[in-house]
Order: C-alpha cells, then structure tokens, then sequence
C-alpha cells in the first residue's frame, strides 16, 4: 500500500509515511466558537473525517485531535450583557458539534479547548523567549511577540518573504520591533472581562490565536506528528504562525500539511455581506443529512465547491440510486447486509489512497452499482452478491451507507413505511386482477398512479416490488 497526500509545505504529492504506523496523528484547526456554523466549516470538519476514516481502515488506528478554540477577540467581541463570553462560546460549541454529528461526522479522539492549555502555551512562549525567538513589548502592555526577523525560515509554508508580507493585525503595532510580528501573548486592556484573563510571568492577559493551536497539538500528540489539516483559508496567517513558533521552539511539528478547499455558493465566495452566508443549521433543516454529507463528499477535498440548489438535488439522485440497488440486491440475493474490507474494489482503494481521490471512489462505487443491477436483471446471483458487498463496503468506508444506524432518525419512521406499503401493495393487487380480468385502461391507470407518486414497480418471478425512486 503507498497513500499519497498533497503537502502544502512541499507543494506536491508526497508518500504518506506515519512516524509510528500503529497510531497515525493528526491535528485540524477547529471553529473560533464566536457564531455558528456555516457550511464551508462542515465542509472542512467532513474532509477530515473522510482522511481520518480511511487512515483509520489502512493503518488501524487514528489518534484525531480537532481543538475549541473558545478565547480570542472575536468572541469577546460577539458576548453581550446577558450573555458572557463563555457561556456565547459553549452555545457555540454545541451548534458545531450538532451540525458535525447531523451529517456522521465522528468525534474527535480528544477535543480540548483553548482556555484548558492556559499552562502549555505559557510554556512555549516562555521557551521561545529563552530561545530569542519572542520578546515582551517594551511599552509595558504586557503583549508578548514573535520575533519573525529571528527565524529565517519564517515564510516557509506558504513560500513569502517577510518584507513581502503585510502588517500582522492580530495586535496593536505599538511594541513591535516589526510590523509582522505578531502575539504569542495579549496583556489585558482595561474594559475587558475580568474572567478572561489569566496570570502570567509577563502580566495578566489572554493567548492569541496561533500560540493555542501549536500548544494544544503539543500537549495531545506530542512534539512531532503526522498531519496538520484546516481549511486553505488558514494557511496564512495560522499555520504560518503555528509552524514558525513550534518549530523555533524546538519541536519538529507536523510533517505533511494538508488544507481542504474552500465552498462557493452559485460561484461567489460566502461572505455576510454578499447575503450568501449558509449557515448549517438552515442546510440542514432543508436537506435529508445523508444528501447533505453526499455533496460536500463527492468533490476533491483540495478542489473548491460550489453549492447550487441542483447539488442536492444529484446528491439525492445518485443516494436513490445507491439505496434502490442495495434494497433490490439484499430481497433478490437473501443475504444479510454483511461486508468486509476484503470486499473494496482495487480501484476504489487505489483512489483513496491517491491523495483521498473521493470523486474517483464514487465513480467506482457507481459503476458497481449498475454492474450489479445488470448482474440482477440477468439472473447472475453471484456476480449480483459479490457487487452487493462491494457496494455496501464502499458506501460504509465513505460513511454514506444508507442503512447505517447514524442515518435512522432521519429516515421515514416505521409507522409511515408500514402504512405507505399496505396502500402500495393494495394497488399492485387492484392492477394484478385488472390485467387478469383483461381490463386493460384500469390496469394502466393504476400503474400510472403509482408512478406518479414516484414509486418504482419491479416484477420478479416471486411477485411485485416497490421502490421509491433514486
Ligand atoms: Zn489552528
């Protein structure tokens, strides 16, 4: 097996060689808890998920970490009066983790959040200090920065040169030896909320941004790892900042960069004032969850996605499609809905393994979908079983099996079913004595009733099947 993944530090495909091949590492950026979800942060969150679930199936297991980031200015800045900071931050925090569930997202092994690694990112600053790598402000602000002229190698990631780049904005330019520095640590200003600072050797304040993610990725995983993932939106400043930091600390920090791209609605980037700004919740409140996940799966992680109202519309076609083989295949066959690793196609494999190639996956889970409804319409029951498996073991892999318990709560309840085919089947009775009595305009009628309700006929030596059409 060789996996292939693009690094964006080496700005190509690379082999992917975990550091310990019994327990891959991988860190993502995740949300700053100031509002709620958007669909391009399910977008990334799911990227991830799809990388995590086929590492996990290669290697066995995946140590995940996706952090909260719960302490930064904009979530100062959103609290209110009758909301604090921290309070806004958990509400937030169960928004993302209830859209990341509605579409099978797994939890993360372990999903820290910012304010509970206080201590671990006072020590990497103060690492850096000794190191002359970070200085206090001179002005008696209590900002700690780093140093960007102390570390050569600052740009690396997204390949500047630091007088090319602009002004770090994240802090107050004053005390800054350099424009481009930026803050390790953010003295407190007064009218600021007592509760969200906290003590320091360099006076009381708050972490900025970048310091959380490399002290967080260091407490849980150690001081080198596997994968570093985040939207491509967070290549510069953040992970900039997150790699110059560790690495000048002394850690060896990530060794493969992978960043997912970014969601367009109707061809314009998503923004609030262009009025575009999906948020989750209303996506998912129109959508069955399972289509929502098929969507924002079926294009490349690295490509950049436009959502249009025909997105779901063909996630939901090609969903039916999927749906309606396994249902015919598991009644015709008689088997259990049983599948095996050993049952993935090469080629399937072959593009997951080529830098997570999802798209090329889906074309091969489809074409087993329609060899195995051709497998059906011949009689061939064991070409018929043996695509059977192999699409349910695709569909598992990808988390879009329609069977899968995860999916339930959004499928028609039982009670609808039992009534929806007692109806159907009293029809296919009513159009099976019309045809025996000869009476051809009623059998036609009847047959096209049913059609028009969307529902498919199948008749098969053993009677007469529905289906709902994919
Ligand atoms: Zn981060």
């Amino acid at each position: 097996m060789t996996i292939r993944l693009h690094d964006t530090r080496a700005q190509e495909l690379r082999e992917f060689v975990p550091l310990d091949p019994s327990n891959v590492t991988i860190y993502v950026c995740g949300p700053t808890v100031q509002s709620g979800p958007h669909i391009g942060h399910v977008r990334a969150a799911l990227s991830f998920d799809l990388l995590r679930r086929w590492l996990q199936l290669r290697y066995g297991r995946v140590t995940f970490v996706r952090n909260v980031t719960d302490i930064d200015d904009k979530v100062l800045t959103n609290a209110s009066d009758g909301e604090p900071w921290w309070a806004l931050a958990y509400r937030m925090e169960q928004e993302f983790a209830a859209a990341y569930a509605a579409v099978g997202i797994l939890p993360p092994t372990y999903e820290p959040r910012a304010t509970a690694s206080i201590p671990q990112m006072q020590e990497l600053i103060a690492r850096l200090i000794e190191r002359g790598h970070a200085y206090p402000a001179a002005d008696g602000s209590g900002d700690v920065y780093f140093d960007v002229r102390s570390w050569p190698a600052y740009g690396e990631l997204t390949r500047q040169s630091v007088d090319a780049m602009e002004a770090a904005e994240d802090a107050d330019p004053r005390g800054k030896r350099n424009p481009q520095d930026f803050a390790l640590w953010k003295g407190a200003k007064p009218g600021e909320p007592a509760d969200a600072t906290w003590g320091s050797p360099w006076g009381a304040g708050r972490p900025g941004w970048h310091i959380e993610c490399s002290a967080m990725a260091r407490r849980y995983l150690g001081a080198e790892f596997d994968i570093h993932g985040g939207g491509l939106d967070l290549r510069f400043p953040h992970h900039e900042n997150e790699l110059a930091q560790s690495t000048a600390a002394g850690d060896a920090f990530a060794r493969y960069w992978v960043h997912n791209g970014l969601v367009t609605v109707e061809g314009q980037k998503m923004s609030k004032s262009l009025g575009n700004f999906t948020l989750a919740a209303d996506v998912l409140a129109a959508h069955d969850p399972l289509v929502v996940r098929y969507a924002l799966a079926a294009a490349h992680y690295r490509s950049s996605l436009d959502l249009s109202e025909s997105s779901w519309s063909e996630a939901e076609a090609a969903l039916g499609r999927i749906r309606t083989f396994l249902q015919r295949a598991l009644r015709t066959t008689g088997d259990e809905a049983g599948w095996s690793t050993d049952d993935l196609p090469d080629a399937f494999a072959a593009a997951m393994d080529d830098d997570l190639g999802v798209p090329q996956a889906l074309a091969v889970l489809h074409e087993t979908v329609r060899a195995g409804n051709a497998a059906l319409d011949r009689g061939d029951a064991d070409e018929a079983r043996r695509a059977l498996g192999a699409v349910r073991a695709m569909a598992v892999v990808l988390g879009l099996d329609p069977f899968a318990d995860e999916w339930r709560a959004a499928a028609p309840d039982t009670k609808t079913t039992t009534a929806l085919d007692a109806l159907v089947q009293a029809m296919i009775t009513q159009r099976a004595q019309a045809r025996a009595d000869k009476d051809w305009p009623a059998a036609d009628r009847i047959r096209d009733a049913i059609a028009a309700a969307g529902i498919t006929l199948e008749d098969t030596p053993d009677g007469t099947h529905w289906s709902i059409d994919g």
